[in-house]
């Protein structure tokens, strides 16, 4: 392939989109621009390929394909089962799961699949055949209203908010939380891991119908097997939703009992976030679960979208590759040494480092909120957010800690050296910024006070850093 093959497709591109709608044209590039500029520590964002993102643009997209591969509502299916096919293939080799189910439109779409999986089969199935009845449409009106409140009056257990687990394990915001009837599990005030023996015990009590374990802010390994083990004590489906760490299960650093996989009795995650492909969403399980997995559309997704499966298919064939468990090795040797830089520069890390690709700072050590440190950090040209604490005294909405991964910046090619110099970046804001006052003179948890000239001085030195790892290097817009 030519070098400048990327450069003229998205050239290209973007002139076709210029001739209708120039301000999107400006918009995609000025996009390409900004995420060239800008220090990216988001822990659930990445930067996916090329070839991932142009699978994406196609005729695809115009496709109905309700149903499952070879078995559609809609006639002339053959090419969306080609990639759904591959997608899934990709998926099931990559992770050594017997189904996988590539439809879902992201990380949520695919946690509610699940929850309605495990609720047919746990739930509805068991009413049907107690009522002799072969489909939801047999029921009588009595059976059926019966059905509908047992299905509202199930159980599940979950890692809580303020450890680093998600709104979609069953919390109240969330429609999770008003499916189901849930308990959650927090981390070892003392040391901050999870404490198995507690979860044991609260599902004891609490004997939920599934057991969730997955995280998006807890910078720690989870053993899978120990929680397996606590979900059979108690008869509960074990799902982990792997959104946030796919990327290291995929390059074989999460491996044993740290892979979901061969514990769970199923897995969801998103394909965007370590693991690097397209926006979306996929479902693993065995094959007690995957006709029912295979019902999540209309279930409880719209149409798929053919566009990004051919995006899956892409991005779970790179990741196939060896070099990729070379990229999800290097995204952990970088959250070390950014923690290890951060703790050596006196910083408080939430468990005091980190094993996965995300590391936790807990801003109170710098006297400000998670709110103050995240915007002082971005006039100073480095992209976080807050993120609670276990036992947060500053809530959800202004936090105490700041959450920073490596994923994006690993994959621009930065090693540990760039990650220490990120590390003094990031501790010099924090300790030149301090807390504002309101009017009335009180502690303000969102005003603060960081000299302009250093937050410049901070934005041009992340530029430099930067300027010797080029963003998509063959893409020139001119
Ligand atoms: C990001 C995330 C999700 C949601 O993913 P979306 O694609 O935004 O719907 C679900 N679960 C966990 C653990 C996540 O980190």
């Amino acid at each position: 392939m030519p070098r400048n093959a990327e450069s003229t497709a998205f050239r290209s591109a973007l002139e076709v989109i210029r001739g209708v709608e120039p301000r999107v044209a400006d918009a995609i590039g000025a996009e390409l621009a900004d995420q060239r500029e800008s220090l990216k520590l988001i822990a659930s964002e990445n930067y996916a390929s090329p070839a991932t993102l142009l699978a994406m643009g196609n005729w695809f997209s115009d496709k109905y394909a309700e149903g499952t591969v070879g078995r559609r509502f809609y006639a002339g299916c053959q090419n969306v089962d080609t990639v759904e096919a591959l997608a899934a293939e990709h998926a099931r080799e990559l992770f050594g799961a017997t189904h996988a189910y590539v439809q879902p439109h992201s990380g949520i779409d695919a946690n509610l699949v699940a929850f309605w999986a495990i609720l047919a089969d746990r739930v509805e199935a068991p009413a049907l055949r107690r009522a002799e009845a072969r489909h939801v449409n047999d029921l009588t009106e009595a059976d059926w209203f019966a059905l509908r409140r047992e299905l509202g009056d199930q159980r599940m257990l979950g890692m809580s908010l303020d450890a680093g687990g998600h709104l979609t394990h069953g919390f109240r915001p969330n429609i999770s939380g008003k499916m189901f009837d849930q308990r959650s599990y927090g981390t070892d005030p003392a040391t901050g891991l999870v404490d198995y023996d507690r979860v044991a015990e609260i599902a004891r009590e609490f004997r939920p119908l599934v057991l969730v374990a997955g995280y998006s802010a807890y910078p720690r390994k989870v053993n899978f097997r120990i929680m397996r083990e606590i979900a059979d004590s108690v008869g509960a489906t074990f799902m982990v939703d792997m959104a946030h760490f796919a990327g290291l299960v995929a390059g074989k650093v999460f491996t044993g009992d740290f892979d979901p996989v061969p514990h769970a009795h199923i897995v969801t995650t998103t394909t965007h976030k370590s693991l690097r492909g397209p926006r979306g969403g996929l479902v693993l399980c065995g094959p007690e679960l995957a006709d029912q997995v295979d019902r999540g559309c209309p279930m409880v997704l719209g149409g798929p979208l053919p566009h990004v499966m051919a995006a899956k298919a892409v991005a779970l064939a790179e990741a196939r590759r060896p070099d990729f468990a070379d990229y999800a090795r290097q995204v952990v040797d970088n959250a070390q040494a950014l923690a290890e830089g951060l703790l050596r520069r006196g910083a408080k890390l939430v468990t005091g480092g980190t094993d996965n690709h995300l590391v936790l700072i807990d801003v109170t050590g710098y006297g400000l909120t998670g709110r103050q440190a995240e915007q002082a950090l971005l006039d100073s040209g480095i992209v976080t957010n807050r993120n609670a604490v276990p036992q947060d005294p500053n809530g959800a909405w202004y936090t105490s800690g700041i959450r920073v991964g490596t994923p994006a910046l690993t994959t621009r090619g930065l090693g540990t050296a760039e990650m220490d110099t990120t590390a003094e970046l990031i501790h010099t804001v924090l300790s030149q910024t301090s807390a504002g006052a309101n009017p009335d003179g009180t502690a303000s948890k969102a005003k603060y006070v960081l000299d302009p000239a250093l937050a410049d001085k901070i934005s041009r030195q992340a530029g430099d850093l930067l300027g010797g790892f080029p963003l998509y290097p063959d893409v020139e817009l001119g």
